[in-house]
């Protein structure tokens, strides 16, 4: 089991993987290994954690008004958070 106090590389590579595969792994799209590496790094990073749970909404409440097209509008969401990302760092 590594730490990601330890490993600062790592954790930035399982972040950036982790927001660019957010909606895949919300969609349950991503391969196992993938999955498991997602889930991995959410336990670790609290951004990520919030990332996912206000994804995880909006995707259902867009769902509760638009039926099957919510998934079109995903990667805009994401590129919200990136961009937000960008803008307090
Ligand atoms: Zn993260």
């Amino acid at each position: 089991m590594w730490r990601a106090m330890r490993h600062p590389i790592r954790f930035g590579r399982d972040h950036r993987f982790t927001v660019r595969h957010a909606s895949g792994y919300l969609d349950g799209e991503l391969e196992a290994d993938a999955a498991r590496r997602v889930r991995d790094h959410t336990h670790l990073c609290p951004k990520c954690r919030e990332m996912l749970d206000s994804l995880r909404r909006t995707i259902s409440s867009l769902a509760g008004l638009r039926g099957s097209r919510r998934a079109s509008v995903v990667p805009d969401v994401l590129d919200a958070l990136r961009s937000d990302e960008h803008r307090t760092s």
